[in-house]
């Protein structure tokens, strides 16, 4: 303690004692030397009394910038004769332990807050008011790379609306949506939402981009919207045709018998054709609702194959087809779904008897697949014009047709191989095409032998002279 400040102190404390002795002194009521030793009296007291006091306040200054200087560590034991010094440490170790656990708290609540910010899957990005890039979340960090920290914003984000509604919000707007399309590396639908912070954080962020892709969206959407616009098409055409006739039937052709018969076997085609496309729309659905749910129970698969042959054997037949078989191992077994396995050899049989060219063999082959260890590959062959390479990759969408006149002349309702692909798909299997013009066209469905732990083998080095998709 600072001798200075005691005198001073005591100087102070004891001056209105001073003044009074004088004024006795000077009024002739005191006698000098009385006085003065009551003055040295009572500055020694003051002194002593003052010495405790400021002692007990120099500890606690230096016990409160230790605890500035080291937050951490134990409180320092400041003690005093001086009562008040004791109380007053005893209050602000009551406010050290409150700031601490206040300050834990807020530390917990911030790590809490910065694993959320990394674990969303949508890119954050945290901006200064110099539109600069402070922080990313690891969405962010995947799409554009570290090297945008620090950087102007447009380095990640190259659009003037995004652009231009982030300054709105440095200049002080409220937040904002906006909608754009990034178009590298792939093409994306994104929105942002910029958000202005309540305050300053300490590395000078005030605003937040929260990015999200509406790319997955809008293509839903879009697919949604084709499939039904395709959906009421193919449902409209048998129908107009059906209204005509039966207008026809009921005006100008009314009365002639032989009318009647003709366009009585034409609606009732078309009315078939529309009852094979409900029910095939239905058989979609129903296999979409199930797809994550792989089916469990072991099946005889050539079993089916040949119950499925056997119901087709006609309809081959009338073109001349004979349907041959080349089977490995009569008693192959897959986990499957046996109404689902049958509905799509049925689809591959039947492509192949409308598709493929009259009096050829249909050949079905079942084997080990090269695709699942213990797995199975059963074939459909036909020997017809083939498939052109560019259709490949599209046959198993929806309505898609090589050629649609055929495919309606056939009795196709365009959606027999997207419920191919959707089976397949809910048995976690594989679809293979190989198609070469003038020769013929396989499909080959792979199909694992167990369900659960059934490992794919490594993909086999395609043949160079094929014309082969794989789904
Ligand atoms: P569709 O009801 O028209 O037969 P699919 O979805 O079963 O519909 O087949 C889609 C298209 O793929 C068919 O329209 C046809 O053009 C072509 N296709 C399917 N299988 C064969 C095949 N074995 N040979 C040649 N083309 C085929």
């Amino acid at each position: 303690m600072p001798l200075r400040r005691l005198v001073v102190s005591t100087a102070l404390m004891a001056s209105v004692v001073f003044l009074t002795f004088a004024a006795l002194v000077i009024s002739g009521r005191l006698p000098v030397w009385p006085a003065v030793v009551a003055c040295l009296v009572v500055v020694g007291l003051h002194a002593l009394l003052l010495r405790a006091f400021l002692d007990g306040l120099t500890r606690i200054r230096t016990g409160v910038e230790e605890i500035l200087v080291e937050p951490e560590r134990a409180v320092p034991v400041v003690r005093s004769s001086s009562p008040a010094v004791n109380d007053l440490w005893l209050a602000i170790m009551r406010l050290t332990r409150a700031w601490r656990h206040r300050i834990r708290g807020l530390e917990i609540e911030l790590a809490g807050s910065n694993a959320v910010l990394a674990a969303l899957p949508d890119p954050l990005i945290l901006v200064n008011e110099r539109r600069e890039v402070v922080r990313q979340n690891a969405a962010a960090q995947a799409l554009f790379g570290d090297h945008v920290l620090r950087r102007d914003l447009a380095v990640a984000l190259r659009q003037p609306t995004l652009l231009a509604a982030v300054d709105a919000v440095v200049a002080g707007g409220g937040g904002r949506l906006v909608e754009f399309e990034l178009t590298s590396p792939v093409e994306r639908h994104m929105t942002a939402r910029i958000d202005p912070l309540p305050a300053r954080t300490e590395d000078g962020v005030i605003l937040l981009v929260s990015l999200h892709d509406l790319t997955s969206a809008k293509r839903a959407e879009q697919m949604r919207a084709d499939f039904v616009a395709n959906a009421s098409h193919e449902l409209r055409t048998p129908l107009s045709t059906l209204v005509g006739f039966i207008e026809t039937l009921q005006g100008p052709a009314s009365d002639d018998e032989e009318a009647r018969v003709k366009f009585l076997a034409i609606m009732q085609q078309q009315a078939s054709r529309m009852a094979r496309l409900i029910e095939d729309l239905l058989s979609l659905s129903r296999i979409e609702m199930n797809e994550h749910q792989p089916p469990t129970t072991p099946i005889a698969v050539v079993a089916v194959l040949r119950h499925v042959g056997q119901t087709l054997e006609m309809k081959a037949a009338a073109r001349g087809m004979p349907i041959e078989y080349d089977i490995a191992d009569e008693q192959a077994q897959v986990v499957a779904d046996a109404d689902e396995l049958a509905q799509l050899f049925q689809n591959l049989i039947d492509n192949a008897i409308k598709y493929a060219r009259p009096d050829t063999a249909i050949t079905i082959g079942v084997g080990p697949s090269r695709r699942f260890k213990d797995g199975l590959a059963i074939k459909v062959r036909d020997r017809g014009e083939g498939i052109p390479r560019t259709h490949l990759p599209r046959l198993t969408e929806r309505f898609y047709r090589v050629d649609t006149a055929r495919s309606r002349e056939m009795g196709g309702t365009g959606l027999g191989l997207a419920i191919v692909k959707h089976i397949i798909s809910r048995h976690r299997g594989l679809l293979e095409v190989d198609s070469e013009m003038g020769e013929g066209t396989t499909f080959t469905v792979h199909l694992r032998g167990s369900m659960p732990g059934a490992a794919a083998l490594p993909p086999p080095a395609p043949k160079s002279d094929e014309n082969r998709v794989i789904g």
